[in-house]
């Protein structure tokens, strides 16, 4: 099953939104395969932002993912990372449709609460940046049978 990595940056956690943030994905039927709360290195968000690094937004961009605890999660579910990255909204918060964790959450351009990887390339890179293999867990939902059909495994 596809996996990707939730981030609930920095602003997420100060705000109290982590719970609500992480609902919104249980509600949608995404399963939990690993959590944790954690301070980002500045090495970790080079590398984690790595594609961005000549962008004028990239210095900005890593003292914010480092100034204070991110939650980090990895989802599991079919077609998982188009499916988070909808319920996140678009990049800036004051453009996101409302109904979308950004859109509701979310005025800003930087402050956008959330990561989702954009690609399976991207998903397998950044999981192996915050997780070990060990930290993911597999199990079975008894609910499972009715949230994934045939169709969908
Ligand atoms: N960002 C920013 N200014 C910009 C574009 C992006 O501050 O003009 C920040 C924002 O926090 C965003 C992150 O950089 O979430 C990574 O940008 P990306 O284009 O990958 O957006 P995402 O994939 O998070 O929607
Ligand atoms: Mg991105």
């Amino acid at each position: 099953m596809e996996r990707t990595l939730l981030l609930i940056k920095p602003d997420g956690v100060q705000r109290g939104l982590a719970g609500r943030i992480l609902g919104r994905f249980e509600d949608k039927g995404l399963k939990l395969a690993g959590l944790k709360i954690m301070r980002i290195s500045a090495d970790l968000a080079a590398r984690h932002y790595a594609p961005h690094v000549d962008k004028p937004f990239y210095p900005g961009l890593v003292r914010y993912m480092t100034s204070a605890p991110v939650v980090a999660a990895v989802l599991e579910g079919p077609r998982v990372i188009d499916t988070m990255r909808k319920l996140m909204g678009a990049t800036f918060g004051w453009k996101a449709e409302p109904g979308t964790i950004r859109g509701d959450f979310s005025n800003s351009t930087a402050y956008n609460l959330v990561h989702g990887s954009d690609s399976p390339e991207s998903a397998e890179r950044e999981i192996g940046l915050f997780f070990q293999p060990g930290e993911l867990v597999e199990y079975e939902r008894s609910l499972d049978s009715w949230l994934i059909s045939e169709d969908d495994a």
